[in-house]
């Protein structure tokens, strides 16, 4: 669930392509599925409480709270 106002601007779409990676991002931790923007590798960050997914060029991203 998206609970985080993303810290950069980002379409719906890329939006929805992030969202979609979540699950298999926190499965394995990777994802063959490249940044729309800069073709740069999708990476989670984890805070503890919280976490991101985003670009490693930080182009896009969006928050997520932990459970
Ligand atoms: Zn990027």
């Amino acid at each position: 669930m998206v609970t985080n106002t993303p810290t950069v601007d980002i379409t719906a779409e890329e939006a929805e392509l992030l969202i979609s990676l979540e699950e298999d991002l926190i499965a394995y931790g990777k994802t063959d599925v490249k940044c729309p923007r800069c073709d740069g590798n999708i990476i989670v960050s984890d805070f503890g409480s919280s976490y991101t997914i985003g670009c490693e060029n930080d182009c896009v991203k969006v928050g997520f709270r932990g459970i």
